[in-house]
């Protein structure tokens, strides 16, 4: 992501500490970017170990700033969730990402399921889970195709934000528990949350093939999730070394450059334009 005013772009991507003045800049300019549509959503295959299958997709959003140029998710994405865009920024990146599947499914090139990322807001926000109902309703995806990815934060003390937790899991979406294994209760989590993914932060996939802790820990999660029959997705697997052990310690689904980079869906054309699973 180069681009001619480094400067600027270092600063706005590198630093995560932005100012008050430049986080109420960003916060505006956020409002503008969704209302001239500088959005959009990159997809990142998930794959079945050890074949590489692709099983499902996660979307990821992506702003290009006309003068910043581009601008991390993780640097907008909690300005949003601080002025309440997100709620509407959420709803765009939702219908869009349903939007695409649609798509997809209608050229036979569909995945298996495809994964939405919802903040905390998002998710304990009155009447999200009738947005999303609606939304799966006017775009034609079966909700079990659906899943919503959440982080541990996000359901950490209950609340609004567990009550949707619930109620999406009656209408048949998936709920992933994203970064996990990074939070305050991970494992507590578990016993009330009607969640079927973990997806095991790259944290730990990191230095999965050098003994040590985070080994010790990458080991003990996918334990856990076997154990209690639930789906443990490695995150941020970069070489071949680290996908083989991760299948030596029982991992089937991974996710990480190693397999395929995010990227904007291929305008569907005739011929396949994305690997497609029955
Ligand atoms: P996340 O949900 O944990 O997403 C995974 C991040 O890891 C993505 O960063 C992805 O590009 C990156 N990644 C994937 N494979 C690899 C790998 O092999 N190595 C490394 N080093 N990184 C890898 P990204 O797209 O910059 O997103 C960062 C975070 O921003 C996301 O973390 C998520 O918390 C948030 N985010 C992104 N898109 C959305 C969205 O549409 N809605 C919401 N609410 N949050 C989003
Ligand atoms: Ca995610
Ligand atoms: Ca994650
Ligand atoms: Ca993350």
């Amino acid at each position: 992501a180069a681009k001619a005013d480094g400067g600027r772009h270092r600063r706005y991507t590198a630093d995560l500490d932005t100012s008050t003045d430049e986080e109420a800049r960003l916060g505006a300019e956020l409002r503008t970017a969704l209302d001239r549509g500088e959005f959009h959503l990159v997809y990142q295959p998930i794959v079945e170990l050890p074949t590489g299958a692709v099983l499902a997709v996660e979307s990821l959003v992506r702003w290009w700033h006309p003068d910043r140029g581009y601008v991390r998710p993780d640097v907008f994405i909690p300005v949003a969730e601080r002025t309440g865009l997100i709620v509407e920024l959420g709803e765009w990146i939702l219908r869009t990402a349903c939007l695409q599947f649609a798509d997809w499914w209608r050229h036979g090139v569909a995945p298996y399921r495809f994964g939405v990322n919802v903040s905390a807001r998002q998710l304990a926000e009155p009447g999200f889970v009738s947005l999303v109902a609606a939304v799966l309703a006017e775009t034609g995806v079966h909700p079990a195709r659906l899943i919503v990815e959440v982080t541990e934060t996000a359901v950490f003390g209950g609340g609004a934000a567990v009550r949707a937790v619930h109620e999406l899991t009656e209408l048949g979406v998936e709920i992933a528990l994203d970064d996990f294994g990074t939070g305050h209760s991970s494992l507590g989590l578990l016993q009330t949350l009607p969640v079927r993914i973990l997806k095991v932060d790259k944290s730990f996939v990191e230095n999965v093939t050098m003994a040590g802790r985070h080994a010790v820990i990458a080991t003990s999660l996918i334990q856990v999730a076997n154990g209690l029959g639930l789906v443990a997705v490695a995150e941020g697997v970069e070489t071949a070394e680290q996908a083989a052990e991760l299948y030596r310690l029982g991992y089937r689904r991974a996710q990480g450059y190693h397999f395929g980079r995010p990227e904007m869906a291929k305008p569907l054309s005739g011929a396949a334009a994305l690997p497609g699973l029955p």
